[in-house]
């Protein structure tokens, strides 16, 4: 698995301005970007190469250091005091790091963000946080704005996020002294993982903030509207850019993701912009036409029913459907479908009507059809 060339996978050329480099970071990361391409692993893939390149060319030291080591100016093995990279002991063990198994490419997230730690000079991201809404068929036609209390990490206001108390400095961190990195061995191998007592940053406070432990930031009750639009479908997710846990050492904040949930009705069905709904109607109305009130998401319509309607026959009642995510002003249809109800116990009134009604039809009519003949004499009975 050797590594792209960063000014490769930008499609920059090596004198490029930061400028050109941010242009065309931009361009790539929005093309990539996994929202846009959902499921799509390999644009995945290309969005995290991206965004690794862009890490290291943005910033003048590291695109320097780029420049004169190539990769191995990140590995963090230049500082050991052993003089030997346990990195590089990794990489032998797997003939170059391509059979880890995702080991490698773990370790190469972790040093470049991509597993939520970043580098040190650009703190650490805070994390994604999902939330579920639940609304109604009604509130997903036209559209709701919805209130979600949930919790979320924010900046300590007694430290301003530093993590750390009035005066105290930053130290190296003893437990990786100041890599970022902690190797653990097993055999021949060893296996680099982010510094679990200075996530990374290679430093620690002095004097944690008291307020936060040292964080830099708490757990706090918070609250975003989040306006869910008309068409919504069960199962779509809904971004709010920034309102994710806070960011570590001047990190950036993670993302809300709010998914929707619709509430089953107990009217319609639904599919993609249309609706279903059944309509019980009575024998003779079938037979003799007429009109039933059919319900919509706006009130009830007036549907016309021929004579001779036969059972399961579906009306469409145009535009009275779900609107179009995209397009609002685009309306689906209803769609009405007829179930005829037979009634399961006669007057007499009613008994003497159908039998002079079988009579009418006549012996021929009734010998056509065998149920109807056996329905006919069990009422003749
Ligand atoms: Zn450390
Ligand atoms: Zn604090």
């Amino acid at each position: 698995m050797p590594e792209k060339d960063y000014y490769e996978t930008l499609g920059v050329n090596r004198s490029a301005s930061d400028s050109e480099i941010k242009k065309a970071y931009r361009k790539l990361a929005v093309k990539f970007h996994p929202d846009k391409n959902p499921g799509d692993k390999n644009a995945e893939e290309k969005f995290k190469e991206i965004s690794a390149a862009f890490e290291i060319l943005k910033d003048p030291e590291k695109r320097n250091q780029y420049d004169q080591f190539g990769h191995d100016a990140f590995r963090g093995g230049r500082s050991s005091s052993q003089g030997v990279d346990p990195f590089d002991l990794f990489k032998d063990a797997f003939g170059g790091g391509g059979g880890g198994g995702g080991g490698f490419g773990s370790i190469f997230e972790d040093f470049f963000g991509g597993g939520g730690t970043s580098n040190q000079s650009e703190g650490t991201r805070g994390s994604d946080l999902r939330v579920s809404v639940e609304i109604t068929l009604e509130q997903a036609a036209i559209g709701v704005e919805k209130e979600i209390k949930y919790q979320r990490q924010t900046s300590c206001d007694s430290c301003s996020g530093s993590g750390a108390s009035e005066g105290s400095g930053k130290i190296m961190c003893s437990t990786c002294g100041g890599i970022g990195q902690v190797a653990t061995n097993q055999g021949f191998i060893s296996i680099r993982r982010t510094c679990p007592t200075c996530q990374g940053s290679g430093v620690t406070i002095e004097n944690p903030c008291k307020a936060c432990g040292g964080q830099g930031r708490l757990k706090s009750p918070d609250k975003v509207k989040v306006q869910i639009p008309p068409g919504v479908s069960d199962g779509n997710r809904l971004c709010s850019r920034g309102r994710g846990d806070a960011g570590a050492m001047g990190g950036t904040s993670g993302d809300l993701y709010v998914d929707v949930h619709i509430k089953e009705h107990s009217k319609f069905d639904r599919d993609e912009d249309d609706l279903f709904h059944d309509i019980l109607i009575p024998f003779t109305l079938a037979t003799l036409g007429g009109a039933v009130q059919v319900p919509t998401l706006q009130g009830k319509v007036t549907l016309k029913i021929p004579s001779g309607t036969q059972a399961n026959k579906t009306f469409r009642i145009k535009d009275k459907g779900m609107p179009n995510l995209r397009a609002p002003n685009r309306k689906g249809d209803l769609y009405a479908r007829t179930i005829i109800h037979i009634p399961p116990k006669l007057t007499k009134l009613q008994r003497e009507k159908l039998v002079e009604f079988a009579k009418a039809s006549g012996e021929e009519d009734l010998q056509a059809d065998e149920g109807f003949l056996d329905k006919a004499k069990r009422l003749f009975d």
